[in-house]
């Protein structure tokens, strides 16, 4: 199968055609479309494996056609990654993405060193997407950043990415508490190398009856 017999937007093909990108990877090629159709997902992906396209891409797409709602208050998605460099990393694809696309999306990374003001400063605009770690979210939380009613409202897309190591940085309760308060409706994607208890705690919280993919 190929990138556009799963449904992709002609300017993401193009996009990844300027990569060097041609052919989906296996999980691409199954979590593409699933993920386009709106269904929750759990893939057992490694890194190499191509797990980061395989949920930006759908995500991406979402957003071009959600791109109307312009008064929306809070972000439309947000990926949960475990490390400041899978953060820098998935920031960097995303915004590459964007660019090449020439989408109005909005991308904003939070780190832990962030001061509050410019968590705040971050977080205003909106952007369409943001991208951080555990350690950003306590921080968040305490400064009202995060629970707010707006995020029930617009939170369309939720990616817990290596969800394995998600909870190992002493950020569980906060991550429970941020989880928690995400609305139904959201989408919510969890790629994990492996399955463990902390795993399936995350599902419990933040999936409803997902697709589970493993490849
Ligand atoms: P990941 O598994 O997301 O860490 O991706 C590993 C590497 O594979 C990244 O450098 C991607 O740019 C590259 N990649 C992702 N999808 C494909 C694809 N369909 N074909 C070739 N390379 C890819």
């Amino acid at each position: 199968l190929s990138f556009e017999e799963l449904g992709l937007d002609p300017r993401l093909i193009r996009a990844l055609i300027k990569k060097g990108i041609e052919k989906p990877t296996p999980i691409q090629r199954v979590a593409v479309p699933l993920i386009l159709e709106g269904k929750d997902v759990v893939a057992r992906a490694k890194t190499g494996s191509g797990k980061t396209f395989a949920y930006l891409l759908p995500l991406l797409q979402k957003l071009f056609t959600d791109n109307g709602s312009k008064n929306k208050l809070a972000p439309s998605a947000f990926i949960l990654v475990p490390t400041r460099e899978l953060c820098q990393q998935v920031f960097t694809e995303v915004s590459s993405l964007i660019e090449l696309c020439r989408v109005q999306l909005k991308v904003v990374q939070l780190t832990s060193s962030m001061p509050v003001s410019d968590l705040r400063a971050a977080l205003a605009g909106p952007p369409d997407i943001l991208v951080s770690t555990p350690a950003c979210i306590p921080k968040c939380l305490s400064a009202g950043l995060l629970l707010s009613a707006s995020i029930d409202a617009s939170l369309e897309i939720l990616v817990l990415d290596e969800a394995d190591l998600l909870l190992s940085y002493g950020y569980e309760d906060d991550i429970k508490t941020f989880t928690a308060h995400i609305p139904r409706r959201c989408q919510c994607l969890l790629m994990s190398a492996t399955s463990s208890g902390d795993v399936e705690k995350l599902k419990k919280l933040v999936l409803h009856n997902p697709f589970i993919l493993t490849l």
